[in-house]
């Protein structure tokens, strides 16, 4: 390889391929466009308080991830376990999550509809179930759960934060994400109130003491990131990257973690078909509303999932229970998840009064509750949308990439919907690669 290996984006993804790239001993420089590393793995404090880009629990699945993070990085004394407590407010009732294993507790009424049509799916259902369909997302639901569970939940939820119906999505994004109950589950979930989280984020780690950037740092304070240095053009016949600066760099092998259709726009001599392509990719962004409440805590629970079309929000979550360092004692550390996108404009100065207003309507604030901290991130193509058009786009982008010496890697590099562990993982991958 002539020239280093230039890594893009200073993200978990870049962070971990530029990591392990020095640790393999090769030369390699690391590029960020803002100010410092982490990506949406960095946190906020306002105020005495502590936000990150809305929840991030880490979830270490693999051995070598675990070993990783909590040993040769040092972690294992920031991070504690965390047991889930998750819940779905819907039908006026909070309500245990997931929906599908936990309707215990909402109205009878409902809780009949969805047993039936649980019932009614599996008995339709010609063996044991195996994978879902190769259909759509829409009848993956209604074959495995059957009408009510998707129309009181299923669909109106992934339509709020997807901004995409379910018909017109594949399942190809549900992998570990979306729990796949049996019959019995389900009975026994409506019958019974169960506190014990099932899933793999059944239980995940957090730091003890600060935000979730200490995993970003702790990457960070081993590579030197060049911050401020934003990409804009790559020629992959001369092997340089330009940057917004004037800058210019030679490059062996190029590691990209920025957006794959921003990628396609800046690559030299991409092909019309690879353009197009790049163009049919969708994702739906958040505008995520963090505040700080400073003389009482609020609510008990870690998150709750709200379907409603009604409020804005198809999330809410606590940060100071995930750690009560995020929060001055006696207060809270709240975010909310507000999906737009093309087709679902937003009004981003008006949004956290329309978020003050929803989780008054919830009866989560009350009128003498004290907003001491306001911070509004505003994450773009935070969901990748999984419809028709996905898989062979990304396809076609990625084999034309690799022709010219490019790898795109990240949640963002590979347009998919993935987590931390995963992002770190393909950095192993990539460096290894390179
Ligand atoms: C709302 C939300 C909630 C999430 N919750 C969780 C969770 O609970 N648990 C979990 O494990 N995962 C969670 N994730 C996923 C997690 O955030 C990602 O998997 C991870 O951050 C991906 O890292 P990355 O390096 O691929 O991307 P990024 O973090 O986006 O890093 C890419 C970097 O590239 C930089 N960049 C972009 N363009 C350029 C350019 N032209 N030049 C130079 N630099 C550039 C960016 O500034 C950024 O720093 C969540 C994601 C979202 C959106």
């Amino acid at each position: 390889m002539r020239g280093p290996l230039v890594v893009l984006g200073a993200g978990l993804a870049g962070l971990s391929a530029a990591y392990h790239a020095r640790k393999a001993g090769t030369a390699c420089l690391l590029f960020e466009k803002e100010s410092r590393p982490g990506g949406l793995v960095r946190s906020e404090r306002v105020g005495g308080f502590c936000f990150d880009y809305t929840g991030h629990l880490l979830h270490l699945s693999r051995p070598e991830t675990r070993a990783l993070v909590l040993d040769e990085l040092g972690l294992r004394r920031d991070f504690v376990p965390v047991r889930r407590d998750a819940w779905v407010y819907s039908h006026g009732r909070t309500t245990r999550a997931p929906f599908q294993s936990r309707l215990h507790g909402l109205p009878p009424d409902v809780v009949r509809e969805c047993l039936e049509g649980a019932l009614r799916a599996h008995r339709a259902l010609p063996g044991p179930r195996a994978e879902g369909p190769k259909g759509s997302f829409e009848a993956f639901n209604l074959e495995h759960f059957g009408e009510g569970i998707y129309r009181r939940f299923m669909e109106p939820y992934n339509a709020k934060l997807w901004g995409v119906h379910p018909s017109a999505m594949t399942t190809e994004f549900m992998g570990r994400f979306v729990p796949r109950p049996g019959l019995s589950e389900i009975f026994e979930g409506a019958l019974f109130d169960l506190p014990r989280p099932t899933g793999y984020n059944a239980d995940f780690l957090y730091p003890r003491h600060t935000g979730i950037e200490v995993l970003a740092r702790a990457f960070a304070d081993r590579v030197e990131t060049r911050t401020r240095t934003e990409a804009v053009r790559v020629d992959p016949s001369r092997r340089r990257v330009h940057f917004a600066d004037g800058g210019t760099v030679g490059y062996g092998r190029l590691v990209s973690t920025m957006p794959l259709p921003r990628l396609v726009a800046m690559v030299r001599g991409a092909p019309a078909s690879v353009r197009r392509a790049a163009a049919r990719l969708r994702a739906s962004s958040v505008l995520n509303v963090n505040l700080g409440v400073s003389n009482r805590d609020i609510c008990s629970k870690q998150w709750i999932y709200v379907p409603d079309p009604g409020l804005p929000f198809y999330r809410v979550g606590f940060y100071h229970n995930f750690s009560r360092a995020l929060a001055p004692r006696g207060g809270s550390s709240l975010y909310a998840e507000i999906s737009y996108g093309p087709g679902r404009p937003i009004d981003k100065a008006a949004a956290p009064g329309r978020v003050v207003r929803g989780l008054r309507s919830m009866g989560l604030l009350r009128p003498g509750d004290r907003i001491a901290a306001q911070w509004v991130a505003d994450i773009r193509d935070a969901y990748v949308v999984y419809d028709a058009d996905r898989g062979p786009s990304v396809g076609l982008i990625q084999a034309w990439l690799k022709s010219q010496g490019i790898l795109s890697v990240g949640r963002w590099g590979r347009w998919e919907y993935s987590a931390m562990e995963d992002a770190i993982w393909q950095g192993v991958e990539a460096a290894a690669r390179a």
